[in-house]
């Protein structure tokens, strides 16, 4: 996988690949890293890379220029890449996207600033609009790198353990069950039973237990979108059943009728 970014600060993006997996992903050759500085393709002494909004108005607005240059820079590094807009406006990043991008041959990713970039640039160049959520960044440069964490995770040979991105939040529309680690009672709190029995088919068992109902609690959206299979309809009639008989057994009806009796 090809990651090309364009920015006008390169050096936050090399921080983020000089570091943990990214920088294990790029020693292992399972990513290649190049960021294009934009103000490199601004012309003039000064390299100016934004100007003043045609119509008035505040903030500034990334010039049209330095841009296409930068990208038609980084379409001859990269031929076969997709290139994405990192914008608020995009289409939602989410697991399934990240898992749809980790099969390109590559990403270039276009890291606005300000009030944006010029219009002109989106509509001929950029193939794919990305926004990491509702909520407005100062530049894409972070969500450029939340977009590179969350892929190269998922490109073959990268987290050590293949199972670990097979288990992870989202990945069967399902969050991930719980994890705990040493020491067995921390300030009081124990770890669950189950997890030190040593018997794989209770721990299978509970763990799948578990994501189904920190799903259900947390994310029932989920359980819409990846319906309940077999075994899990079975969990969650138990659990139904159970609610059931502990809210009759507070003197009120079924589900049906409110506490108090309505
Ligand atoms: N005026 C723009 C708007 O309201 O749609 C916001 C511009 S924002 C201050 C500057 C840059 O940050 C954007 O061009 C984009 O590259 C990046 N950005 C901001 N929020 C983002 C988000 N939620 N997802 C991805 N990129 C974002």
């Amino acid at each position: 996988m090809q990651f090309v970014v364009l920015t006008l600060f390169p050096e936050l993006i090399q921080a983020f690949w000089d570091n943990g997996i990214l920088r294990r992903a790029i020693a292992g050759g399972a990513i290649t890293t190049e960021a294009i500085a934009i103000r490199d393709h601004a012309a003039g002494r000064h390299r100016v890379t934004d100007d003043r909004p045609y119509g008035g108005g505040c903030g500034m607005v990334m010039k049209p220029e330095p841009l296409a240059g930068a990208l038609r820079a980084a379409r001859v590094k990269a031929p076969e890449a997709l290139t994405v807009l990192l914008s608020p406006q995009g289409a939602p990043f989410d697991q399934d996207m990240a898992g749809r991008l980790a099969q390109q041959a590559g990403l270039i990713l276009v890291c606005g600033r300000y009030e944006g970039i010029d219009e002109r640039i989106s509509e001929q160049f950029i193939e794919l609009e990305l926004s990491i959520g509702d909520v407005v960044l100062t530049g894409g440069e972070v969500a450029a790198m939340a977009v590179m964490d969350a892929v190269t995770r998922l490109l073959p040979g990268v987290l050590g353990n293949e199972v670990s991105a097979e288990q992870d939040s989202f990945r069967h529309q399902r969050l991930d069950h719980a994890h705990y680690t040493r020491p067995p009672v921390f300030e009081g709190r124990e770890v669950p039973e189950v997890l030190l029995s040593g018997h794989h088919d209770r721990i299978a068992r509970w763990r799948q237990a578990d994501a189904l109902w920190r799903t259900l609690v947390k994310r029932p959206d989920l359980l819409y979108k990846g319906p309940p299979s077999d075994e899990e309809t079975a969990l969650l009639g138990a659990w139904y059943r159970e609610i059931q008989r502990i809210i009759r057994a507070r003197g009120g009806g079924g589900l049906d009728t409110p506490p108090g009796g309505g």
